[in-house]
């Protein structure tokens, strides 16, 4: 069984629609796929008309974009949650006008220096789609400023660079407590990603535990070797889920589908928990 649990697709930064994205992962030789957009569920639907069409398992899923009280960003994914659930719906929308906002400002300080309009940045998001430095990202490619995404976060998009704007998003223990409340699963993504910025210390682990983080994201190609040892012993000794992943993103990243794989005994741990949504087979 080859189970992939985190990947994005048009109705945030990836490039595939989410039907695309699950033929991408059924071509791909995977069993399940999970579809885990930023702070959107829109993508929900037509992914699971497409895992059914092709008999491909589909979970459905969010990462939910976190902030703790020191600016480090934290990412939570959640899975089988119900996505009417009035809090944490009230609580995404909340980050998602924010993240407008705020690629505004961004594209507004970047046009100083670069030929960049917001209508411009606009034609590189999808209707309805969460928006982010990814879209600025491509419209800096498509200016031919910069070659690919990558260089675009590294020279120009970093959160060190003068034009970085920060956004509202809510703390990593309250985004796991609305998970909970909403029937999901909540899993710390990413969670020793140093190279992406500040990673948080045991302080902010323990707040999301105490508030109900059921898993980590252990095996992903972002969290460097030592640290995948410090989380298992983490999980070992907390009771936590351990999932691998790739974060997929189409072309917009080199993450390739099924590089990371989470066990078929945790999906079905995953299953147990949840009580929102099932998963689509
Ligand atoms: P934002 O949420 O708008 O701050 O943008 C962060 C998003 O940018 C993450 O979800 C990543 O998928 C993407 N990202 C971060 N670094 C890179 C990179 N070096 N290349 C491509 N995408 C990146
Ligand atoms: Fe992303
Ligand atoms: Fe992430
Ligand atoms: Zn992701």
């Amino acid at each position: 069984m080859r189970i992939d649990l985190h990947t994005h697709s048009t109705v945030s930064d990836g490039t595939e629609s989410p039907a695309e994205l699950v033929q991408a992962a059924d071509a791909a030789g995977l069993d399940v796929v999970a579809i885990t957009d930023h702070d959107a569920t829109a993508g929900w639907d037509e992914a699971t008309l497409a895992a059914n069409g092709l008999g491909i398992g589909l979970v459905r899923g969010m990462e939910v974009s976190c902030r703790t009280d020191t600016g480090i960003s934290v990412h939570v994914l959640s899975y089988l949650h119900d996505p009417a659930h009035p809090a944490l719906v009230a609580e995404i929308q909340r980050s998602r006008d924010a993240r407008l906002t705020r690629a505004e400002r961004m594209v507004e300080k970047l046009s100083a220096d670069y030929p960049i309009s917001w209508p411009h940045v606009l034609e590189h998001v999808a209707d309805g789609a969460t928006i982010g430095r990814p879209h600025i990202a491509d419209t800096l490619v498509a200016l031919k400023v910069v070659a690919d995404r990558s260089e675009a976060f590294e020279q120009i998009l970093t959160s060190r660079s003068r034009y970085w704007v920060s956004h509202y998003a809510p703390h990593p223990a309250e985004a796991v407590a609305l998970v909970r409340a909403a029937g999901g699963v909540p899993v710390f993504a990413h969670p020793v990603a140093s190279a992406r910025g500040r990673t948080v210390g045991g302080d902010v682990m323990g707040q999301m535990i105490d508030a109900g983080l059921l898993g980590l994201e252990v095996d992903h190609r972002d969290n460097p070797e030592q640290g995948r040892v410090e989380l298992r012993a983490i999980a070992a000794r907390d009771g936590l889920l351990v999932t691998g992943s790739s974060d997929y993103h189409g072309t917009g990243k080199p993450n390739r589908l099924g590089e990371n794989l989470t066990t078929p005994e945790t999906l079905a741990r995953i299953e147990e928990l949840a009580t929102g949504v099932p998963v689509v087979r």
